[in-house]
C-alpha cells in the first residue's frame, strides 16, 4: 500500500519504519522538519518503568493548588479553565486505584518491548548510539519520603518491573555528584531496565532519514482533510479515505493514511469519525550546556518532580504541566522554575549558559494514547496522545501500527487504546 504517515515526530516516524520494514510505501506529511515538535525537547527517557498514569489516587487533593499558583508543578491557566474543566473532569475520574491499576497494566504492555521494536530501526539507521541502556534512578531526601510513593511502586513491582532499593552509600556510589546535593538524596529507587536517548530530535531525525533513504517520500504542508473516492468524507458516510486535502489547496492520493499528530490529532481524528479528548499538557525544559555535573543515569527527583538528563549537548532539566492551550505563548518562568529546583539540588550546577523550551505533551484523560483504525474509514489509522511516554512507546506503537494496516493482529491487546473509548464524552475537553 501508499500509506501517507502525517506527522514526522516519533510517533510518525517509528509508525513508518515499521510500514516500510512490511513492505509498504509511505509518504510523510508535515509543514515542520522532522522532530522539531514536541519531539524536540522532552527529557529522552525510555523507560519501560514509566507505566503509571499522570492522575494517581489522591490526585483531586491537590485541583486548589493548580489554579492558585501560576508557577507550580501543575497548573491550569485562569482563562484556560472553561476549556480544560472538562478534560479535568475525566482525567480525575480516571484515578481512582482501580483505573490506576488497569491503566498501568495497558500502558506496560505497550512499554515492556520498547528496546526490541527500537533495535531493528536503529540497526537500520546506524543509530544504535541514539539509544543508551544505563538506568534510572528515582532519588528520595529519605526512605520514608519514599513510602509516599510505595503503591505506585509496588504496582509497578507487580507488573514486572524491576525495581531495587538503593541505599545511601550506594546511591552515593552511582551518581558521586549527589554527594555534593548537601546530603539532599538519601534513598533512591534502581530501575536498571531504563534507558534514554542523548539527543531526541537527532534520533527522530536519523529515523527519518533512514525512510527517506529506503524510499519514503516527504511533502512539507499541513493536512487540512481527507476525501473519498467520490469526493465526499469519511465521518458523514463512511468508506475508505482516497485523498488528503492539504492546507495549501494541493492534494494527495494514498491507499491508507496513518494520523501521529501528536497535540494536533484531535481535528483529524474528528474528520475520521473519532471524537477524542485531546488536551495538551504543556511541558518546559532547561539546557544547561556549560553542566559541570557528570551523570551516568537519568535522575527523577521524584519529590521536586524534576527529571534529569545528561544529554549529548548538556545537562537537561525538565518537567512541569500546564493547561494553557496550544495557541498561548510559552511562559518561560515555568522553565526558570525548573533551573532553580536543579540548582537547589545541585548547587555546583554550572548553568552559565542555557536555554528554555516549551512543547505540547499530547493527552488523553486516561494517560493512555489512541492506538487504532479509524471509525468512519477502513484506511485509515490512529497513533497520537502519548502523553509522557511518546519517546518511550513510539517503537512499540509503530509495530502494532504496521500490524493493523497489514490485517494482522497486533502482538498486545489494543482494546485499552482504542479511539472509540470516550464515546459521548470524547466530545468534550478537546484543546
Ligand atoms: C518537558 C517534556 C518532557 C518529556 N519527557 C519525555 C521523556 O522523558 N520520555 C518520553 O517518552 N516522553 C517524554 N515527553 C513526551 C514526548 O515528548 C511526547 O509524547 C512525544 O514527543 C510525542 O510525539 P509525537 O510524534 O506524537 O508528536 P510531535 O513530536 O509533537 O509531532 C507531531 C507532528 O505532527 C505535525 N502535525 C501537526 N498537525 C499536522 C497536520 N495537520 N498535518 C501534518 N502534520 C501535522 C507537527 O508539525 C509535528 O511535527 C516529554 C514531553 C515534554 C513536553
Amino acid at each position: 500500500m501508499h500509506v501517507s504517515v502525517i506527522g514526522t515526530g516519533i510517533v510518525g516516524v517509528c509508525a513508518a519504519a515499521w510500514l516500510q520494514r512490511e513492505g509498504h510505501r509511505v509518504t510523510f506529511v508535515d509543514p515542520r522538519e522532522p522532530g522539531e515538535a514536541c519531539s524536540f525537547g522532552n527529557a529522552g527517557s525510555l523507560s519501560p518503568s514509566a507505566c503509571l498514569p499522570v492522575g494517581m489516587p489522591g490526585l483531586w487533593k491537590q485541583v486548589p493548588r493548580w489554579l492558585r499558583d501560576p508557577l507550580g508543578p501543575l497548573t491550569v491557566r485562569w482563562g484556560y479553565l472553561p476549556r480544560a474543566w472538562p478534560w479535568l473532569a475525566q482525567f480525575l475520574r480516571h484515578s481512582s486505584r482501580g483505573e490506576v491499576e488497569r491503566i498501568a497494566g495497558a500502558l506496560r504492555a505497550l512499554l515492556a518491548p520498547i528496546f526490541d521494536c527500537y533495535a531493528p530501526l536503529l540497526q537500520r539507521a546506524g543509530a544504535e548510539h541514539l539509544v543508551r541502556r544505563a538506568g534510572c534512578l528515582y532519588v528520595y531526601s529519605s526512605r520514608q519520603a519514599a513510602a509516599r510513593w510505595a503503591w505506585g511502586m509496588n504496582l509497578r513491582r507487580s507488573l514486572g518491573v524491576e525495581l531495587r532499593d538503593v541505599g545511601e552509600d550506594e546511591l552515593l556510589a552511582l551518581e558521586p555528584d549527589l554527594v555534593r546535593a548537601q546530603g539532599r538524596f538519601r534513598f533512591g529507587l534502581l530501575a536498571p531496565e531504563n534507558g534514554s536517548t542523548p539527543d531526541p530530535s537527532a534520533l527522530v531525525k536519523a529515523l527519518h532519514a533512514q525512510c527517506l533513504r529506503d524510499g519514503a517520500a516527504q511533502v512539507r504542508e499541513a493536512v487540512a482533510g481527507f476525501d473519498l473516492a467520490d469526493g465526499g468524507t469519511p465521518a458523514r458516510t463512511g468508506g475508505a479515505v482516497r485523498r488528503l486535502r492539504l492546507l495549501g489547496g494541493g492534494s494527495l492520493d494514498v491507499d491508507g493514511v496513518v494520523v501521529a499528530a501528536g497535540a494536533w490529532s484531535a481535528p483529524l481524528a474528528r474528520a475520521l469519525g473519532a471524537r477524542v479528548p485531546l488536551q495538551t499538557q504543556r511541558g518546559y525544559h532547561v539546557t544547561v550546556y556549560s553542566s559541570n555535573l557528570a551523570l551516568r543515569h537519568t535522575v527523577m527527583a521524584v519529590e521536586d518532580n524534576l527529571m534529569v538528563n545528561p544529554m549529548a549537548m548538556g545537562l537537561r532539566l525538565a518537567g512541569s504541566v500546564e493547561f494553557a492551550g496550544l495557541a498561548a505563548p510559552p511562559r518561560y518562568e515555568r522553565a526558570d522554575v525548573l533551573l532553580a529546583k536543579g540548582r537547589q539540588l545541585f548547587p555546583h550546577l554550572d548553568a552559565s549558559r542555557t536555554s528554555r523550551w516549551m512543547g505540547h505533551r499530547p493527552c488523553l484523560p486516561d494517560s493512555l494514547p489512541v492506538i487504532g483504525r479509524a471509525p468512519a474509514a477502513a484506511n485509515a489509522w490512529l497513533a497520537f496522545g502519548h502523553g509522557h511516554v511518546g519517546m518511550c512507546a513510539a517503537a512499540s506503537t509503530g509495530r502494532e501500527v504496521a500490524a493493523l494496516v497489514g490485517g494482522r493482529a497486533p502482538q498486545i491487546d489494543l482494546h485499552p487504546f482504542r479511539p472509540e473509548r470516550f464515546g459521548l464524552l470524547g466530545r468534550f475537553g478537546a484543546a
